[in-house]
């Protein structure tokens, strides 16, 4: 039997972002203006349950720049997940704070409130939890963390664009929230970021901060960067937030498919009263080495042709980058589920077809492999 091979992601641009793109081009204003300002209205409209948007250039962008004016700097500790993407740790010390690992909630995914508890000392003034796959961390426990001990409470919600919990979008829970548009992001600018914030100040300081440190120009207040979005990617971003809604509930409904249909893996977990708009749909080999899980996801591509990934096989406190801020720290969850986890397909292009082939690989290569 010959099949095409399911890819993992797949970014969707059409038409309307390469006319919005030409648009731009030929209005020869292609730096920062009119889009980038609309894209942030749009974006806090939308998604951001109408706070403060601020679009820069990355998603690492977008937290470098958040933590900077949120005045964490020199001294400070920052408590982050390590079962992340590196830049939520890079972010930390790249404002000359240090990242702290907690371990994380093993079935969820996300920062578990009794290691960041148990992590808190005297130099920490904040904690960066991240919405990992797309599904909310435990917010009021973190709230309630934050909040008993004088903390700020960040977020890192790269993946999770228009997720929620009780009503409530990610990124309006903390000090500030930081979103990506990477290509294979739930929706993308061809690359950028967004600061939402409900603090005027922080937005204030974002938006200067991102263009030289500068409000009026030549008129330098802050030390800053130059993190500005271009008009272009912005332009990309406003047509592909206008289709956002969408494809998340397409995720959502390839999401449940799979986990009605799959039976010999742990499939996602979702709290009561969460939105999960799984950027990743990623389950668990119980028990399962490394080694074993790289077996699985090797049989998955070679008997069934299905793409999957693994998101993240080294956790941070292990890269050669970001060990040194960790000595000897052991996190075993974070140990687990980095060599228990595989991300399956569950992007909006999926057919009917490919997901029941998902479905089929997964349970037979599960079986074969107990
Ligand atoms: C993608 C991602 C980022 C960084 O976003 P970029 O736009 O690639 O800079 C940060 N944190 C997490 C969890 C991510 O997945």
């Amino acid at each position: 039997m010959t099949y095409e091979f399911i890819p993992p992601a797949r970014p969707i641009i059409g038409e309307d972002e390469r006319r919005a793109v030409d648009a731009v081009l030929a209005s020869g204003q292609v730096a920062q203006g009119p889009q980038v300002h609309a894209f942030e209205e749009e974006f806090s409209e939308q998604v951001a349950d109408g706070v403060h948007a601020v679009a820069v250039n990355s998603g690492t962008s977008a937290l470098h720049i958040g933590l900077l004016a949120s005045g964490i700097g020199a001294g400070d500790e920052v408590i982050v997940p390590s079962f992340t993407f590196a830049a939520t740790g890079n972010s930390v010390a790249l404002s000359n704070a240090k990242p702290v690992f907690a371990d994380v909630d093993p079935v969820t995914f996300t920062l578990d409130p009794a290691s960041v508890e148990a992590s808190v000392t005297e130099k920490t003034a904040g904690i960066l939890p991240v919405h990992l796959y797309g599904l909310p961390a435990n917010m009021t426990a973190l709230r309630q963390i934050a909040d008993k001990h004088g903390l700020a409470l960040f977020e890192d919600a790269a993946q999770a664009h228009a997720a929620a919990i009780d009503g409530q979008h990610v990124g309006t829970f903390g000090t500030f929230g930081a979103f990506s548009f990477y290509p294979t992001k739930n929706m993308t600018a061809g690359e950028g970021g967004m600061i939402t914030t409900s603090d005027a100040e922080v937005a204030r300081k974002a938006a200067m901060i991102r263009n030289q440190g500068m409000e009026k120009r030549y008129a330098n207040e802050l030390v800053g960067l130059n993190n500005r979005m271009t008009d272009i990617n912005a332009a990309i971003g406003r047509v592909q937030l206008g289709k956002l809604a969408g494809w998340t509930k397409t995720r959502q409904q390839n999401a449940a498919f799979l986990s009605a249909n799959i039976t010999e893996a742990v499939t996602p977990h979702v709290p009561e009263g969460y939105v999960h708009v799984y950027h990743q749909y990623t389950i668990r080999l119980e028990g399962a080495t490394g080694a074993e899980r790289d077996r699985f996801t090797a049989a998955l591509k070679d008997e069934y042709q299905v793409g999957s990934g693994v998101y993240y096989p080294i956790p941070n406190h292990r890269l050669p980058s970001l060990a040194p801020y960790a000595p000897g720290l052991e996190l075993p969850n974070t140990e687990k589920v980095a060599s228990e986890c595989v991300s399956l397909p569950v992007h909006p292009s999926l057919t009917q077809a490919d997901l029941e082939r998902v479905v089929e690989a997964v349970n037979a290569v599960a079986k074969a492999g107990a």
